[in-house]
């Protein structure tokens, strides 16, 4: 697969789920769970001006992620997801991203174990 970000900032504008580690994480970077997180039962990153609270534009149109290293395990993945299919796993892009099918081949072994995820059977789609 080729991917490469373009820092549109796009997909910051998406809705972003957090785990319990995501809160923890991004809270030991001495962020206020209140300040950051909506709802309880399922949290999620709180919004401002229709983006991410974390997401910030700068002066040259960039869009930058102010808490890249900790961020969620969802940011971490996107613009691939893992999906069912039967005992396998398959590899799939958002066809959204404007980064999909640019820049440098990515091994998706390696991917996904810079991911942190264990589950290695699974086929590639696309790319
Ligand atoms: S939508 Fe794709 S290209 Fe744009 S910031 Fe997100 S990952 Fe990067
Ligand atoms: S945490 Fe960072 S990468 Fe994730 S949506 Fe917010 S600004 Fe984007």
């Amino acid at each position: 697969m080729l991917f490469e970000c373009t820092h549109c900032g796009r997909c910051c504008k998406l809705a972003v789920r957090l785990t319990k580690e995501d809160i923890h994480r991004i809270e030991m970077l001495g962020y206020k769970r209140k300040n950051f997180v909506d709802g309880f039962v399922h949290p999620r990153m709180k919004r401002l001006n229709n983006a991410c609270f974390f997401l910030e534009k700068m002066q040259d149109g960039i869009f930058y992620c102010k808490i890249y290293s900790a961020r969620p395990i969802t940011c971490k993945r996107y613009p691939f997801r893992l999906v069912t299919r039967g005992k396998n796993f398959e590899l799939v892009s958002d066809p959204k991203c404007p980064g999909v099918g640019k820049g440098a081949y990515i091994d998706y072994r390696i991917w996904l174990a810079s991911q942190k995820t264990t589950r290695m059977n699974f086929k590639e789609k696309g790319n």
